[in-house]
């Protein structure tokens, strides 16, 4: 038996994007279930990770938007797991697996943080792509019409309703054109090369999902009829979507397969951990139909699978497969040459590691390219990027980390084992755990920033601040043993137990030290410009080395001012930088080298 058979052409391959919760499995749910009551007999397909909905089907939902003799491709093929994740593990050579996308948005919510994430996947993999603007039956006053082509529906409305959903649709059109795409309601677009076509739909009601499958297809057909023009009997090439233990198989691959077929007894290639896997397949297997699910096996053999399908390999020696690498049928070819078409697709997705860096784990290959591309983007190198879960290995390449900030493990989408979170505690290794890419590179920048600020500040706090200020007139409440004086900060910050120094032309003099500081009656640590408090000074006796109205400095050592200068400028405030050049000015014109 034989899904699919393709005659040539073989069925485009969508995948559903979109923030979460704005309606992606509700939508899918939709398309199956229409393509279900549509009444067609045998009207979907269900494959392994992946729906195929005919034409015949899509035409029965779609009415007069799909006219079946305009079209010569076989229909659609869902992928099963919507969101971004799944997109990105499904690569193929060179590029994203799905040929086209819907990206789901709420016509509530607008864009989304995970909207401008796979956004950016679909740009990057230059995948087309439409806007299903969902959950229009929300709008206020809405009148629904199931399952009916959205400019029928529209008709229904009030002029109200109407104009109230029109301008949430002109803000998601407003935001794809901030990102740079130009688009409109579908049925205003000419050219959907250049333009994205937005669908308003729900999937609640059904209406618009009409329209969806329509310009999916119409999209296809149009622009994709080359690339769907395949050999369905040659050499199959696919993807893994998923390692997976299945009882009375053993570890066993969740496939879709792309291009040619694949047959029991082929030889396949399966990119893996170290060495591509070299195996036999023993069974493919799909799922029961429908009607037959009351039987015990949930699957079903066959015997030939050809592109596009979803398929489950059943084959020894699977265990080191990697979700996302890619699967080919050696058949009349040699064996040694498909092993290097899979290397190359495998190092093709390899991650570009640094001397220094991050240790990255994740669920699949897709995702790790994903999240090394945003790590790359955002400046952040990788010493180790691989599929799997959290081990403590990775733990020990964490703590040989050059400094703080690459003592973290980046875990995307994967479990921590008990050991390594147990090791990662013990050696103060830094765990982020998030399955969505920019919240995890987020968090990690967050921490690193805390991090820097936390260091700077010890650094400041151990280093002499410059400041300049003067003695009040009439404020000399002690001559000496400690002088008490008021004065008044210029600029910069006065702290305690400070040398103190007053200028003689441009030779600093040290005049003693500045012990305590106290503002209004109480002690304070420092004082900031503008300010005016009383200080005692250990040293000088007033009237003799200092004198009301005089201006006063804290003595900067060489070395401070060097790393004032240098490393902190930017850190301390204006008024502080002030005072440091005009510190270094008067040093300078005796030594021009000064903190130099
Ligand atoms: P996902 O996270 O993107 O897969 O979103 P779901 O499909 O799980 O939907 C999230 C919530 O929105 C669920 O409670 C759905 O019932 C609801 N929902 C999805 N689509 C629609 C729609 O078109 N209209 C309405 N009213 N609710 C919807």
């Amino acid at each position: 038996t034989t899904t699919d058979a393709g005659g040539g052409l073989r069925t485009p391959i969508v995948a559903v994007l979109g923030h979460v919760d704005h309606g992606k499995t509700s939508l899918l749910d939709k398309v199956r279930g229409s393509a279900v009551t549509s009444g067609e007999a045998g009207a979907i397909t269900q494959h392994i990770g992946a729906t195929a909905v005919p034409l015949a089907t899509i035409s029965d939902i779609a009415g007069r938007l799909v006219d079946p003799d305009d079209f010569d491709l076989p229909g659609l093929l869902f992928i099963d797991t919507p969101g971004h994740h799944s997109f990105s593990t499904l690569r193929s050579r060179g590029g994203a697996l799905a040929d086209i996308a819907v990206l789901v948005v709420d016509v509530n919510d607008g864009f989304q943080p995970q909207t401008l994430e796979a956004i950016d996947i679909l740009k990057r993999t230059q995948t087309p792509f439409i806007v299903a603007a969902n959950k229009v039956d929300t709008t206020p006053g809405w009148n629904p019409q199931p399952d009916t082509p959205i400019q029928q529906s529209l008709e229904a409305q009030s002029d109200r309703a109407e104009q109230t959903l029109n301008e949430k649709l002109y803000e998601i059109i407003g935001e794809l054109s901030d990102n740079d795409f130009s688009a409109d309601m579908y049925w205003r677009v000419q050219n959907f090369r250049g333009n994205i076509g937005v669908v308003p739909v729900s999937a609640e009601t059904g209406e618009g999902v009409p329209d969806l499958l329509a310009v999916l297809m119409g999209l296809s057909q149009r622009y994709m009829k080359e690339e769907m023009s395949i050999d369905t009997t040659g050499p199959g090439a696919g993807t893994v979507l998923e390692v997976k233990e299945e009882r009375g198989f053993g570890t066993t691959l969740d496939v879709v397969l792309y291009d040619g077929s694949i047959r029991t007894d082929d030889t396949v290639v399966v990119g893996a951990k170290n060495d591509p896997i070299v195996t036999e397949v023993r069974a493919l297997l799909q799922p029961q139909p429908l009607a037959e699910i009351r039987t015990e096996k949930r699957f079903e053999k066959v015997d030939e699978v050809s592109a596009a399908a979803g398929v489950k390999i059943a084959a020894p020696d699977l265990d080191d497969a990697l979700a996302g690498a890619p699967v080919r049928v050696v058949r009349d070819r040699s064996e040694a040459e498909v092993i290097e078409e899979v290397r190359e697709e495998l190092a093709e997705i390899e991650v570009d590691t640094a001397e220094n860096g991050v240790v990255v784990k994740a669920d699949t290959l897709g995702s790790l390219e994903a999240i090394a591309n945003a790590l790359e983007e955002a400046e952040i190198p990788i010493v180790r990027a691989e599929v799997g879960d959290v081990a403590p290995r990775d733990i020990a390449v964490a703590s040989t980390a050059d400094e703080t900030k690459h003592e973290v493990i980046l875990a995307f989408n994967v479990d921590v084992l008990p050991d390594a979170r147990r090791e990662a505690n013990d050696r103060n290794i830094r765990l982020f755990e998030d399955d969505v890419i920019y919240q995890l590179i987020n968090e990690y920048e967050e921490f690193v920033e805390e991090m820097e600020r936390e260091q700077q500040s010890a650094v400041l706090d151990k280093i002499r601040r410059p400041c300049r200020f003067r003695i009040l007139e009439d404020h000399v409440f002690r001559q000496s043993s400690p002088a008490v004086v008021g004065v008044e900060v210029l600029s910069g910050t006065l702290r305690r137990n400070t040398p103190a120094a007053k200028f003689q032309g441009n030779d600093p003099n040290r005049i003693g030290t500045l012990k305590a500081i106290q503002s209004q009656g109480e002690d304070v640590d420092e004082a900031r410009a503008g300010e005016r408090v009383s200080v005692s000074i250990d040293g000088p006796t007033v009237g003799r080395q200092i004198d009301e109205g005089d201006e006063l400095w804290a003595e900067l050592p060489e070395k401070h001012a060097k790393i004032l200068e240098q490393e902190l400028k930017e850190d301390i405030p204006a008024d502080e930088r002030e005072a440091l050049s005009m510190y270094l000015e008067k040093r300078r014109k005796v030594d021009p080298f000064w903190g130099k």
